[in-house]
């Protein structure tokens, strides 16, 4: 086990990319764990959505994310093993909270990263969220969605992740969560081949 928390990764803003990514001469689905805390006003369906939306977006990387519901008071959860444990690259853990103390408004996410270049936990903030949703008249499970994955992304890539477009640009604009609703947006080819390096370097599972 590996612990995370070091630096903070601002989060998006908002963004986009294009082309899907294929991950050449791999025939397995690499699984990566992720536990899930919701500690926001979110609606457990539209969290349930927005996993799907993120699920996709790694599926295009060749990662199968298996989420763990940990809810608020995780010791009172059936999955309340998963929701303990974490292990870099194979089991991070995300919470959603209503807003960030120290970054500013418009930052939707945060990623902790530790001393070896990763990291296993990432916050996602509910009040830009919405508001992003407000303003663009895209789905909140498409916006949280492919914002989860964008700090996911972080974890998994390590510092200096962002690039000027795709899923890991650090500021989307209203054509960008356009295309985050066609399914347009994910991550480019070089940085599906890192994160992929990355996982078949930690003990992760495969089917
Ligand atoms: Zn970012």
């Amino acid at each position: 086990m590996k612990s995370c928390t070091v630096a903070v990764v601002p989060g998006l803003i908002l963004l986009l990319l294009l082309s899907p990514c294929l991950v050449r001469g791999r025939s397995q689905f690499v699984q990566v764990r992720v536990s899930v805390r919701n500690a926001s006003p979110l609606l457990p369906s539209t969290l349930k959505g927005a996993e799907q939306v993120a699920g996709r977006v790694f599926q295009r990387a060749g990662i199968e994310i298996l989420w763990v519901s940990c809810g608020v008071g995780a010791a009172d959860e059936p999955s309340a093993i998963g929701c303990s444990e974490v292990s870099f690259p194979s089991h991070l853990h995300l919470q959603i909270i209503s807003a960030s103390r120290d970054l500013s408004r418009s930052a939707v996410g945060a990623a902790f990263l530790g001393k070896e270049n990763g990291g296993c936990y990432a916050d996602l903030f509910y009040e830009p969220i919405h508001r992003l949703q407000e303003v663009s008249n895209v789905s909140p499970a498409v916006v949280l969605g492919h914002a989860i994955a964008h700090e996911l992304g972080h974890l998994l890539l390590g510092s200096n992740s962002h690039s000027p477009r795709g899923l890991m640009r650090g500021h989307w604009t209203r054509h960008d969560l356009e295309d985050a609703s066609k399914g347009r947006l994910g991550f480019s080819s070089e940085q599906c081949l890192r994160i992929a390096a990355r996982l078949e370097r930690g003990e992760t599972d495969t089917r």
